[in-house]
Order: C-alpha cells, then sequence, then structure tokens
C-alpha cells in the first residue's frame, strides 16, 4: 500500500503539485495550506470549505503529522523548551523565547551535526541525521498552535524564526528551503524575511545557493578572528577559510533582507576573548581587512559550558572589555542575554539530554521523560498538535 504523504512536507507549490495529481485546482491547495498552517488543522474531516469528496481522498493518502513530544519544559522567564522524538532514539530541542515586542521560536534542521565545533555540544554529539522538511515545520506548527491555544491567542504567537537550535541548517538545505518557503508564505506563516534568520557556521556554496532562493536574515557563526584558531574552533574553516567566508557574505548582502550580517562570537575563556584579538576581528571585518568593511552587527554569546568541552565561560569583565573595543572601533555589539538558564534551554545546551541516544532509549522505554504535551488546542483548531 502507499504511503500517506505529510503534508507538512510540502511548501505551498509542492502542495499544489500533489493537489493536481488529485485533481485538484491550485485554490484548492491553498485552503488546504492555510487549514494546516494558520489554522493548526490536522484533521482533514473539519476542513469545512473543502468538497467531502476532496476531504474523504486525502484522508485516504495524506497525513499531517506532528513530531512527538518527549518532554516540554517551561522556564520562569517565559521560555519554552520542548523535545521531539524523530525516531531511533534521536530527539531534537525546540525553544521558544517570549519578549515583550517578539516571540522568537529557535528550531533544529539535524539530529546532531557533523561541523564537530569544539565548544558546542551538538557537535561532540555527532551526527545522526538531516530532519526532513516536515520535521522542520512540525516544530513552527506545535509550538505556534499550542502556544496560541494555550496563550488564548487569537493572533500569531511566534514573529521570528531562527535556525539556531541543533545542526547546521545549510548542510540540510534540500529540506530547509521548503521549510523557509512556508514560513514566508502568506498563506503559511507569513514571516517577514528580515524575521526569518539562517545561522551557519559558514558553509560557502550554500550561502550563494540560499542568496539565490530564499534570501532571509543570515547569521555566521564566526568565533575567532584568524584562521588558524577558527580552524580549532570550527573545522569547517579548514575547508572554507575566512577570506571565503566573507566573501559570500558581501554577496550574500546584495540580495539579503537586511543590510548587515550578524556575525556570532562565543566567548571562551582565554581562547577568542582577549582585547588584543577584538582588535583583530575590527581589522578582519573593516576597511583593511581581506575583503574591506563587511556590513556586519556583532553578537556575543557568553560559552554555556559543558564537561566534556574542556572550555570555560569568559568572566563578564573580559565579554564587556571585547565589545567596548569592537564598539569603539564602529562595529554594532550586543551580548546575547540568556534566556531559560534554568531549564538548560540557552545556546549548546540543546543536546544536553539526547547526547547519550542510547540513554534516551532507555528512559524513552522506561517512560521516564516527562511528557506534558501542551493543552488541546481549542476552537477553530482540530486536534491538538502532535496528535493529529
Ligand atoms: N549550526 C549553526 C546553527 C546552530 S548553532 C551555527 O553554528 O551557526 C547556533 C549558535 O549557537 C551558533 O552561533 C553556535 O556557535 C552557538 N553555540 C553552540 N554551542 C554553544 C555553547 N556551548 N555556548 C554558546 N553558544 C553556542
Ligand atoms: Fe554544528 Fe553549529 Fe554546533 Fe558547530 S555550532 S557543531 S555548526 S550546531
Amino acid at each position: 500500500m502507499m504511503t500517506a504523504a505529510n503534508l507538512l512536507d510540502f511548501d505551498h507549490d509542492a502542495l499544489a503539485a500533489f493537489c493536481e495529481q488529485l485533481g485538484e485546482k491550485r485554490f484548492r491547495a491553498t485552503q488546504l495550506f492555510r487549514w494546516i498552517h494558520q489554522r493548526g488543522e490536522a484533521d482533514f474531516s473539519r476542513m469545512s470549505d473543502l468538497a467531502r469528496s476532496l476531504r474523504e481522498k486525502l484522508a485516504t493518502c495524506a497525513v499531517v503529522k506532528a513530531l512527538p513530544v518527549l518532554s516540554e519544559h517551561v522556564s520562569t522567564d517565559g521560555t519554552v523548551k520542548w523535545l521531539f522524538d524523530v525516531g531511533a532514539g534521536d530527539a531534537v530541542e525546540t525553544v521558544f523565547i517570549p519578549e515583550d515586542d517578539r516571540g522568537t521560536l529557535c528550531i533544529s534542521s539535524q539530529a546532531g551535526c557533523a561541523v564537530g565545533c569544539r565548544f558546542c555540544s551538538t557537535g561532540h554529539q555527532g551526527f545522526s541525521r538531516n530532519l526532513t522538511t516536515g520535521e522542520i515545520l512540525a516544530q513552527l506548527w506545535y509550538a505556534e498552535h499550542g502556544l496560541r491555544a494555550r496563550l488564548g491567542s487569537p493572533g500569531r504567537v511566534i514573529s521570528n524564526v531562527v535556525m539556531m537550535g541543533m545542526g547546521e541548517p545549510l548542510q540540510n538545505y534540500a529540506a530547509l528551503l521548503p521549510a523557509l518557503r512556508a514560513m514566508l508564505d502568506d498563506h503559511g506563516y507569513g514571516l517577514s524575511r528580515r524575521r526569518v534568520t539562517v545561522s551557519t557556521s559558514g558553509v560557502v556554496p550554500m550561502m550563494d545557493r540560499l542568496r539565490e532562493d530564499c534570501p532571509v536574515a543570515l547569521a555566521v557563526s564566526l568565533h575567532a578572528p584568524d584562521d588558524a584558531l577558527r580552524d580549532s574552533l570550527v573545522p569547517l574553516n579548514r575547508k572554507y577559510p575566512l577570506t571565503e567566508l566573507l566573501q559570500a557574505c558581501l554577496r550574500y548582502l546584495e540580495t539579503a533582507p537586511r543590510d548587515f550580517v550578524t556575525f556570532e562570537y562565543c566567548m571562551l575563556d582565554g581562547v577568542n576573548d582577549s582585547p588584543q584579538q577584538a582588535h583583530e576581528l575590527l581589522r578582519l571585518l573593516g576597511d583593511q581587512g581581506p575583503v574591506g568593511a563587511v556590513p556586519c552587527k556583532i553578537n556575543l554569546i557568553p560559552f554555556n559550558p559543558f564537561p566534556a568541552s574542556g572550555l570555560l565561560r569568559s568572566p563578564k569583565t573580559r565579554v564587556q572589555a571585547f565589545a567596548q573595543v569592537l564598539i569603539e572601533g564602529g562595529l554594532v555589539t550586543t551580548v546575547r542575554k540568556t534566556r531559560g538558564d534554568d531549564i538548560d534551554a540557552a545556546c549548546g545546551q540543546l543536546a544536553g539530554e539526547v547526547q547519550d541516544r542510547t540513554q534516551v532509549q532507555r528512559r524513552l522505554s522506561r517512560g521516564s521523560i516527562p511528557i506534558r504535551p501542551l493543552s488541546p488546542v481549542a476552537g477553530a483548531v482540530g486536534a491538538p498538535p502532535g496528535h493529529p
């Protein structure tokens, strides 16, 4: 028997192609897409403005399949972290960060990561597999509709998406692209290009692809002002060294929705945090640098330590001194607030609970991971996300 298609795997165009195979016109696909992504509906029988014949047809060949939730933790600061089961003992994390003027969802793109950065617990975990488009979008679908119901919000809860969870999004480009398109689609999540950010450790050829296919805001994980140090922190630098990476940033900016790149710089005690290194960074990104001035903002991230890294977080005074050099040199610089500390939702801690995959499986079989799905989605939306 043919396996049912998961409609979360499709962007609007792919859904239209799917509907066409069923003999349906494009506007039917648009209606269906809106039901799924705008209303969070997973039950075809409730899609009241679709012809009964189509609803019945869909029920035989399609599903809207979310990811099972292994756990949910809510921080005292409102940050929510979910652990989703992606099968075979793998799990990925998604984090919602509420702020006064926005709601940001941090989404995972892979189970594990092949880049292997020294300071990243996902990197230490190694690579399991790419997520599918449906698994990437399921994180947004579940969070948006679950939170909307919980908060009793009539409108959108998530205004920003950052691809900063587990994995290197540009090493999973084929699945990422339709997911980004669904996020931006007016009939999908309708997010602004400026509010969807792809974060990359610097996969240069795929930065060029993204620039062509779907320019969104770009964050580049820099972490070092010179190639020797970056080689040791971000192994991908050996393949795409700084000059090539910065050139790719300049090319990206030609089509980007924002006129700057955000450079992330994780502050590691005694490794990359000296005032001299701040001056080197200024030189690298300024007029005198290898590619000339790169329009950018710098985001200094306090390192979230984990034992296997053998690294420590830079003291606050050192972070401030580093920031001061950059600011005086004319670079817009911010220090990332840590959020959700009490639930380990901060950057690079995402893999904490899933590092030992066999352990997850063991805990799963014992059922000891707290499973606290969101309350059922009320009103217009049908089955609660995660339980279509
Ligand atoms: N793979 C992509 C996106 C996921 S990582 C990338 O590397 O950009 C998202 C951000 O978290 C990156 O800037 C990464 O450098 C940072 N990060 C990883 N581990 C961290 C840790 N232990 N402490 C602080 N930031 C970390
Ligand atoms: Fe992968 Fe990003 Fe972690 Fe590096 S920092 S190992 S690229 S997830």
